[in-house]
C-alpha cells in the first residue's frame, strides 16, 4: 500500500514537474513550441535531482532525443552556459546524494512544485 503511493507520488511530482519546466516556454536550442520535452541535466534516474527546476530545461523531441541524447559533450557545453560552472557543479553533487524519500518527503515536493509560480515569458 505504501510503496504504491509512493509511486504514484512520484508519478505526479514527474507530471507536474515537467509541465512547469515546458508550459510557455520553447525549445531553448532551436526555439521551437511545438514537441517540447522536459530534458534533464543530470538523468531522472538521481532522485536528489529529478524535480530540481534548475536541472531541466525545455527542448523540443528533436533536439532532445536527437541532439542532446547523442552529443553529450556539446549537450554539456550548452548546459554549462546556460548554468555556469558553479551551479552545474553543485547540481552534481547533489545529483550524487543518496536520496530516502518518504511518502512525507514526497508530499512536501509535491506541495512546493504545486505553490510554484511560472515564470513570466521572456523573448
Ligand atoms: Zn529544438
Amino acid at each position: 500500500m505504501k510503496k504504491k503511493s509512493k509511486r504514484q507520488l512520484i508519478k505526479k511530482l514527474d507530471i507536474l514537474f515537467s509541465k512547469i519546466v515546458r508550459e510557455g516556454k520553447g525549445c531553448l536550442r532551436c526555439g521551437k513550441k511545438t514537441n517540447l520535452h522536459c530534458a534533464h541535466i543530470f538523468s531522472r534516474r538521481y532522485m536528489t535531482t529529478r524535480w530540481n527546476l534548475d536541472n531541466a530545461i525545455p527542448l523540443c523531441y528533436a533536439c532532445h532525443i536527437f541532439w542532446c541524447h547523442r552529443n553529450p559533450i556539446e549537450f554539456t557545453i550548452f548546459v554549462t552556459k546556460i548554468l555556469g560552472e558553479e551551479k552545474l557543479e553543485e547540481l552534481r553533487k547533489l545529483s550524487l546524494e543518496k536520496s530516502a524519500y518518504t511518502v512525507q518527503d514526497l508530499e512536501q515536493l509535491l506541495r512546493v512544485l504545486e505553490a510554484h509560480k511560472p515564470e513570466p515569458l521572456c523573448l
